[in-house]
């Protein structure tokens, strides 16, 4: 199963509770599918096709509880091109045309005698905003697996019905965005946040905590990782620098000998060499009398700047170095 039948069947079982909600659900459906077709005068065809069986169960209980209409459900056998059962739940033709004016959706004016937008009314309030959405989504949606990106789409089969549902998210400050692919004008939500309060909105609990569950691990795992990124840099940084000291340990060794060095870094420098990978702190421990990771990092610049001064040529006072400091 995957994310995406997991949401459309947790929709599919929500109780219906208002006759209002039911209107602007069942008109959403209708409208985004386009189950609605004209057979000359003041004759519809009115039929709802789901790839669930559960989606169709559910308009036909909408429909049998608010409007005393009872439909025909049947499978549709897959193509030879989709393999894919579908269902397909009817109204019969006697009563289209009560439940297209029951919906609102008739108007003499427009073509084919239908209105292209739900009314004003049917989604006036905000509970049927959020079955008007839930039913868009429904029949046209689709929404990734959180695992692996985030995305969620309605794809509107006209532009004028891509804003509408864009209206009805904004009202829900659900910013969505639109674009056309293959003459279906998609609105679609790319921010984790803004899926996270359309599943919210359109009822889908169970579903939303899933979403945030995975949100949550990836967020996790990315800061763990930065952090890791992080900390491995600082660890090539510091084995960096050890190397360099004991390129400058070597260096002055071969060209002036460590036992020339005041015993202080003679010993700093012995201490560092033998012990490559060890930290600051930890080598101070080492010397005697034991000195601080201050006292050690200065050392070990007196080293190296002694080596710099090798490797330009320029002579070396060590008489005038202090044989002891308490750095
Ligand atoms: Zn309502």
């Amino acid at each position: 199963m995957s994310f995406a039948s997991d949401v459309r069947g947790e929709l599919a079982r929500l109780p219906v509770e208002d006759a209002c909600c039911a209107r602007s659900e069942l008109t959403a459906a209708l409208l985004c599918s386009g189950g609605i077709a004209w057979r000359g005068r003041e004759r519809y065809a009115v039929t709802l096709t789901a790839s669930e069986a559960p989606t169709v169960r559910r308009y036909f209980a909408m429909l049998k509880r608010f409007y005393g209409i009872i439909g025909q459900i049947r499978a549709l056998s897959g193509d030879a091109l989709n393999n894919q059962t579908r269902y397909q739940l009817a109204v019969p033709e006697a009563e289209a045309l009560g439940l297209l004016s029951a919906l609102a959706l008739l108007d003499e004016t427009a073509l084919f005698g239908l209105r292209p937008l739900p009314a004003e009314e049917t989604v006036r309030y905000s509970c049927c905003k959020k079955a008007f959405v839930r039913a868009a989504f429904t029949m046209c949606g689709a929404i990734s697996n959180p695992d692996r990106h985030y995305h969620l789409e309605i794809a509107a089969p006209t532009e004028t019905l891509a804003e509408c549902i864009m209206a009805q998210l904004a009202a829900f400050d659900i910013d969505a965005k639109c674009s056309m692919r293959k003459s279906k004008h998609v609105v679609y939500l790319k921010r984790a946040e803004d899926i996270s309060d359309m599943l919210s909105l359109m009822g889908a609990a169970k579903a939303m905590m899933a979403f945030e569950n995975v949100r949550v691990k990836k967020e996790v795992s990315n800061r763990v990782n930065r952090q890791l990124n992080c900390d491995n840099s600082n660890i090539n940084r510091s084995m960096n620098a050890a190397e360099a000291q004991i390129r400058d340990i070597r260096y002055i060794d071969a060209e002036l000998g460590l036992e020339k060095l005041p015993d202080s870094l003679r010993d700093m420098a012995y201490t560092r060499a033998n012990n490559p990978e060890m930290p600051l702190a930890e080598l101070g421990e080492l010397m005697d009398p034991p000195i601080g990771k201050s006292g050690v990092n200065a050392r070990l610049r007196r080293i190296s700047a002694i080596a710099e001064k090798l490797r330009n040529g320029e002579a070396v006072k060590l008489k005038g170095l202090k044989n002891d400091d308490s750095n």
